[in-house]
């Protein structure tokens, strides 16, 4: 928990649930302990996504389709949106909550290692929406800014872990230092990069709002 448990219970209160079958399929999710993206974080989303109207987006981990399900509610006719996830059974779950949810025309699932289908991908994109295996991110960047539009908007998520990318590298074991050291090299790069306007912003599990410019 990176914010006071009570002010994200307190946001929290005010939103309100999704209805119908996105929110069964948010349920579920949860339920099965698939890390979805957090309530907080999705309202928020979902005001990035009134304010930019993209009608090309695409998503780097999509899990059981959740979010992805999600985003499609705040984008405007005619958008599309492309989604890479490399694990089969949840592949497999994805298809078959994109069939429930009546989306499958609205969006493509890619199934694969990002790693690859980004390097093959072409087009401008004007919402990408980072939210795969931490330690990869930094890796997805080159790839992910050049398939990004100009004035194109980066979204990523999990930026600071609970708050332990922020600890000593001598508090966390081997594993998790090797991908928090991955993760602050990556927030680096997006502060950093000429094309780039960054700002990391405390909220859920951290979330990292860059566009494309200059
Ligand atoms: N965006 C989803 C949650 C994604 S969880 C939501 O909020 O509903 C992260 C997902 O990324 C996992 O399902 C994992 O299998 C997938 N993933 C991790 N590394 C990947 C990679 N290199 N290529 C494709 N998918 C990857
Ligand atoms: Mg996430």
């Amino acid at each position: 928990m990176i914010v006071e448990e009570r002010i994200t219970s307190f946001i929290n209160s005010m939103n309100k649930d999704d209805e119908g079958i996105v929110g069964i399929i948010e349920q579920e999710a949860r339920q099965q302990e698939v890390p979805i993206i957090r309530k907080e974080t999705k309202e928020w989303m979902k005001t990035m996504l009134c304010i930019k109207k993209p009608m090309r987006v695409l998503e780097v981990g999509t899990a059981v389709g959740y979010s992805a399900i999600y985003m499609n509610q705040y984008l405007p006719e005619g958008a599309h949106i492309t989604t890479i996830e490399k694990w089969e059974p949840r592949i497999e779950q994805a298809k078959d909550n994109f069939r429930r949810a009546q989306v499958e025309d609205r969006i493509t699932l890619l199934e694969g290692d990002a790693a690859d289908i980004l390097r093959g991908l072409e087009g401008n994109f004007d919402f990408i929406f980072m939210d795969a295996a931490k330690g990869q991110y930094i890796h997805f960047l080159p790839d992910v800014i050049r398939l990004l539009a100009m004035d194109g908007v980066l979204v990523s998520d999990n930026v600071l872990q609970d708050g332990e990318v922020l600890d000593s590298k001598y508090v966390v074991d081997r594993r998790n230092r090797t991908i928090h050291g991955r993760m602050r090299e990556y927030l680096y790069a997006l502060k950093n990069h000429e094309l780039l306007e960054t700002s990391i912003i405390p909220i859920g599990d951290g979330v990292a709002l860059s566009v494309k410019c200059k």
